[in-house]
C-alpha cells in the first residue's frame, strides 16, 4: 500500500532523512517510531504530497507521490502534527467544508459526515464550536477530516501528542478500531504507544531507518535491523528463577522438567543460591512442575518471573549500533 525507496530530503543543507526505505502492506497498522527530530514528519509530508523529496521515490496505493499527487491524495487521509482546525467553526460546518475541498459529491456529503462523526465518537459534539472543544475532541475532529473521503490509507503524525492520559487511551482505542478498516501509518516517539497500537514498528533514528519490529498482542516476535540481521524472538518462553537449593542439583532437576529446552546460570548470589534462566516450549507452562519440584526437595523459591524482551531494549539495540 505504501512503498518508499531511498527517500532523501535536505532542507537547504540540513539533511532531514537519508535513504529511507520501507513498505506498508494493505491492512497493516504500522508505527513509525523515533525520537524528536528523527525525520518522521518529513517522511509523512513527502508521502502526503505536501512537499517533494530531494531524491528517491514513493508510491501510495500504486500512485507516485511526485507525478500522481491527485491520485495519492484521493487515497490518503492525513492528520498532521498540529491539526489546522478552523476554531470558530462548528464541527459539522468544518467537515462540510472539508468534504467540499475533497470533492465529495453533494448528495453524499451528509451521509459521509454522519459516518465519520459516528466512527470518531463525535456525534454528540456535532454542533459544538471547534475552539470550545477539549484537545482530545479536537484531535477526533482531526481524525474525522482525515476519514471524510473514506481513504484506504491513514497517515497520522503523533496523534496523541498533548493529550491527557484519559484522552490518550481513548484516541488509541479509536485508532485500533480504525485499523480494522484502514491501512495506517502513525508516527510516535512514545514506545509503549507503538507497541500498544501497532502490528509492526519501523524504527527511525537520525534520518535513517534503524530496523523494524513485529509484534503480536503487544509482544515482540521478531526484530530486523537495517543491516538485514534478523532476530526471531518468541520461539520459546523464558523464566527467571532464584531458589534456595544446591546449585548443581537444582539445574539438573530443572532440566528434566518436561518442555524445558535450556537452563542457563545467571550467576549465584553471595550465599550460593542458584539463579537461572529457564527456556521452555512456547504455549506450555512449567511453573506448577517447577514449584512442586522445589517443594518436594525441601528447597525454597525466592523469585520466579517471566522474562520478556522489551521494546526499550530493542530500540536501544537498534539505535546504538
Ligand atoms: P520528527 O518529526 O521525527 O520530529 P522532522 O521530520 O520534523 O522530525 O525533522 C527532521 C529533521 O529536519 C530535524 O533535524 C529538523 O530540525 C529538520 N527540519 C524539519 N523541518 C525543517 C524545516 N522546515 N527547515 C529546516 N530543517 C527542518
Ligand atoms: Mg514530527
Amino acid at each position: 500500500m505504501i512503498e518508499v525507496e531511498n527517500l532523501t530530503k535536505y532542507y537547504g543543507n540540513i539533511r532531514a532523512i537519508e535513504n529511507v526505505t520501507f513498505r506498508v502492506e494493505k491492512g497493516e497498522v504500522v508505527g513509525f517510531l523515533g525520537p524528536n527530530g528523527s525525520g518522521k514528519t518529513t517522511t509523512m509530508r513527502i508521502l502526503t504530497c505536501f512537499m517533494p523529496a530531494s531524491s528517491g521515490r514513493a508510491t501510495v496505493a500504486g500512485y507516485d507521490v511526485f507525478t500522481q499527487s491527485l491520485d495519492v491524495r484521493r487515497h490518503i487521509g492525513y492528520m498532521p502534527e498540529s491539526v489546522p482546525l478552523y476554531t470558530e467553526m462548528k464541527v459539522t460546518s468544518y467537515l462540510k467544508y472539508v468534504s467540499k475541498i475533497r470533492k465529495i459529491p453533494r448528495t453524499q456529503r451528509n451521509s459521509r459526515i454522519d459516518a465519520v462523526l459516528e466512527s470518531c465518537g463525535l456525534t454528540h459534539m456535532r454542533n459544538r464550536i471547534i475552539g470550545q472543544l477539549s484537545k482530545g475532541y479536537r484531535q477526533r475532529v482531526g481524525l474525522a477530516q482525515a476519514l471524510i473521503h473514506n481513504p484506504d490509507v491513514l497517515i497520522l503524525d503523533e496523534p496523541t501528542i498533548g493529550l491527557d492520559p484519559k484522552q490518550i487511551v481513548e484516541i488509541r482505542e479509536l485508532i485500533k478500531e480504525l485499523g480494522k478498516e484502514h491501512t495506517i501509518l502513525l508516527s510516535t516517539h512514545i514506545l509503549p504507544e507503538a507497541s500498544m497500537i501497532c502490528g509492526r514498528i519501523i524504527v527511525i533514528n537520525n534520518g535513517s531507518i534503524a530496523g523494524s519490529v513485529t509484534l503480536s498482542d503487544g509482544r515482540i516476535t521478531s526484530v530486523q535491523s537495517s543491516e538485514g540481521e534478523m532476530t526471531t524472538l518468541g520461539e520459546s518462553e523464558e523464566l527467571y528463577v532464584e531458589a534456595k537449593a544446591p546449585a548443581e542439583d537444582f539445574s539438573a532437576a530443572v532440566a528434566k522438567i518436561p518442555n524445558v529446552i535450556d537452563v542457563q546460570t545467571a550467576g549465584e548470589s553471595a550465599d550460593n543460591h542458584p539463579r537461572v534462566y529457564i527456556d521452555y516450549e512456547l504455549n506450555t507452562d512449567i511453573r506448577e512442575e517447577l514449584s512442586n519440584l522445589i517443594i518436594n526437595n525441601g528447597w525454597e523459591l525466592l523469585e520466579m518471573r517471566p522474562v520478556e524482551i522489551t521494546l526499550e531494549e530493542v530500540f536501544l539495540r537498534l539505535t546504538t549500533e
